[in-house]
């Protein structure tokens, strides 16, 4: 690691511990150059978790944008912002359990809606709508039919 007092490009670990309440090793470091000591604060990187979206394109997966998408869904439903950000981060959370970091878009659709009927049947619909590219009013009412059938 580079000094940031002379910039030497090399600095000594003189002490390094882990702290667990910021999930980081604390470490101590001197420059071998100008002598001066400074404290730095290493994290394991979070883990990307990539998904690979219908066409095959891969991106990132990003929690605001499918909030967004949610939200589009929800509307003026009685469903509120923060039960929304729940939503997505128990995804993102069970997608960060899974072995393999790239995740297909369909899936995520999937974990959406099975999420989304317990707490509105019209945001269910329309976010199934956009997901599943319904295109005729038949395809509302299978997707309808198969909501009431799972309520059974
Ligand atoms: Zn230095």
């Amino acid at each position: 690691m580079k000094c940031p007092f002379c910039g030497h490009a090399d600095t000594d670990v003189v002490d390094s511990r882990d702290t667990e309440e910021l999930n980081a090793v604390r470490r101590r470091r001197e420059c071998p150059s100008c002598k001066k000591r400074f404290t730095t604060y290493e994290r394991p990187e979070e883990s990307i978790i990539i998904v690979i979206k219908r066409d095959g394109k891969r991106e990132k997966f990003d929690k605001q944008k499918l909030i967004n998408s949610i939200l589009k869904s929800v509307g003026k439903r009685p469903v509120s912002y923060n039960k929304i950000v729940e939503l997505v981060e128990d995804i993102e959370r069970e997608l960060r359990t899974k072995q393999s970091e790239e995740v297909e878009s369909r899936h995520i659709g999937e974990m959406v809606l099975k999420r989304l009927r317990k707490l509105d049947d019209i945001a269910y619909i329309r976010f199934a709508a956009v997901y599943k590219e319904f295109k005729t009013v038949e395809d509302v009412l299978n997707e309808i039919r198969l909501l009431k059938g799972k309520k059974k």
